[in-house]
């Protein structure tokens, strides 16, 4: 098997930082994504394979920029290889990949690793979510970087958090701004939060710039706003919601939901101090922080990597414990308390299970009761999705008890039948 000194997994800000220190200190990497592109959430080129031409913010454009010259710098260094999936790590301790383009699955024994697979997105669920026509908000946004087009029709945005006026804007921007955004939480109400956020020396100029896209658009922002079911309508959504006691419908052809980004883990090895191969997390894997903190966070792990960098007293923890602050006080600001779901509420989409299947489960049921017996997370996603759900309503993890399995992924027997230990190439 040929030997590779630094495996870095994913392609987004965190990722290619940390490739790019590591190339640039002298180490060979090998830099592994999933899509046909870097870019990661944030930077999602265009699927022709020229920059998306989605408005984003001048900062995060040049800071792209440069991190893909720095690689482009070190090609000699950083292999490069999209279409890979990182499956996990077999009993062997091998770091398993799924070739997407040439169909076979390869391992590859690393001397270290740093595994910055980037964050999901989480959702509050409600009778309907799992129709067709409603999509999370960051789903969209990938469709609308990869195509440059936005969904036809009247869309609805809800949830809470900036991912929500950001696509908004950003639809805007693209030709269909959303009839109306609804925020589930009532930042007007925190006052004390509100007054941190101002101070956080977060990006509040990015902020503004949504803001004033969206009153140009005359796009309807509501806080305190919640959907409480859709249904099918013709070739649309008819879609309940509720601001404060005021109930009403609306009509539209996507639902569009999000609420909050969580560390990617599901499967994902864990650092361990015992573990022979040093794994260490980046990015929004690690604390979802955002792109400027994620730029900061894979370059930390390098340079703990390359022993250059003492916990606590590197200049890069300083941006990350902002970004922490404005983290946690727009978390404040926008809290809202959870809503039960009704019984019929979808959980698992994959294996279509139900909130009254999750409840019909005993209160003290293990993570792999609820896998094995309720049947939730056993789908495609092995729980990726619901498992934050779940999590959510039963206030502990679903695979609190579960060692990380591979694959984390579907991958076909014929690709993993030409699984190659010794390839030369
Ligand atoms: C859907 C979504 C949309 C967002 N949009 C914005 C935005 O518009 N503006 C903003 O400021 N922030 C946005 N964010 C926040 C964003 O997460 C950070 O700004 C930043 O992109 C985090 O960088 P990262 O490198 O840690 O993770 P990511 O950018 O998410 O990169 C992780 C990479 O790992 C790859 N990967 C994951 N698993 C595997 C695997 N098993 N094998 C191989 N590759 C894998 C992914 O394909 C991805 O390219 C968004 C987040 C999400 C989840």
């Amino acid at each position: 098997m040929r030997e590779v000194s630094i495996l870095v997994v994913g392609g987004g800000p965190a990722g290619a930082s940390a490739a790019a220190t590591l190339a640039e200190a002298g180490l060979p990497v090998l830099l592994i994504e999933q899509r046909d592109q870097l870019g990661g959430a944030i930077h999602r080129q265009s699927a022709g394979g020229t920059e998306s031409h989605v408005w984003r913010p001048a900062r995060h454009r040049r800071n792209w920029t440069a991190l893909t010259a720095r690689l482009q710098a070190a090609t000699d260094r950083v292999e490069i290889r999209t279409q890979t999936i990182f499956l996990g790590v077999d009993g062997e301790g091998r770091f398993l990949f799924d070739d997407r383009r040439s169909g076979r699955v390869f391992a590859r024994q690393p001397r270290a690793a740093i595994i910055a697979a980037g964050a999901i997105e989480t959702i509050r669920p409600f009778p309907g979510w799992e129709l067709p026509g409603v999509m999370t908000v960051g789903g969209a946004q990938v469709l609308l970087k990869e195509t440059g087009r936005p969904p036809a029709g009247p869309i609805l945005v809800a949830g809470s958090g900036p991912l929500l006026p950001a696509l908004s804007a950003q639809l805007a921007k693209a030709g269909n701004p959303p009839v109306a955004v609804l925020e589930r939480g009532q930042p007007w109400r925190m006052p004390k939060a509100m007054a941190r956020l101002a101070l956080s020396g977060g990006p509040i100029g990015e902020a503004a710039a949504y803001a004033a896209t969206l009153a140009a658009h005359r796009v309807p922002y509501r806080c305190g706003g919640v959907v409480t079911r859709a249904e099918p309508d013709r070739d649309g959504l008819k879609v309940g919601i509720r601001i404060g006691t005021s109930e009403q419908t609306l009509r539209v052809r996507h639902l569009l939901i999000h609420d909050g980004i969580e560390p990617n883990r599901t499967g994902i090895p864990l650092p361990a101090p015992d573990a022979t191969v040093p794994i260490l997390l980046a990015g929004d894997g690690r604390e979802a922080l955002g792109a400027d903190a994620a730029l900061l966070d894979g370059r930390l792990a390098a340079l703990r990597l390359l022993g250059r960098a003492i916990a606590g007293t590197a200049p890069e923890e300083h941006g990350l414990q902002r970004a922490r602050d404005f983290q946690t006080a727009l978390a404040r600001a926008l809290h809202s308390e959870p809503i039960q779901p009704a019984p019929e509420t979808v959980i698992c989409r994959c294996e279509g299970r139900s909130y009254a299947d999750l409840q019909d489960l005993a209160d003290d049921a293990s993570a792999r009761e609820i896998r094995l017996m309720g049947r939730f997370g056993l789908g495609a996603c092995q729980g990726r999705f619901c498992g934050p759900m779940i999590a959510a309503l039963r206030g502990r993890p679903l695979s609190a008890t579960s060692p990380p399995r591979w694959p984390l992924r579907p991958v076909s027997v014929a690709a993993l039948a030409r699984l190659s230990i010794d390839e030369t190439e």
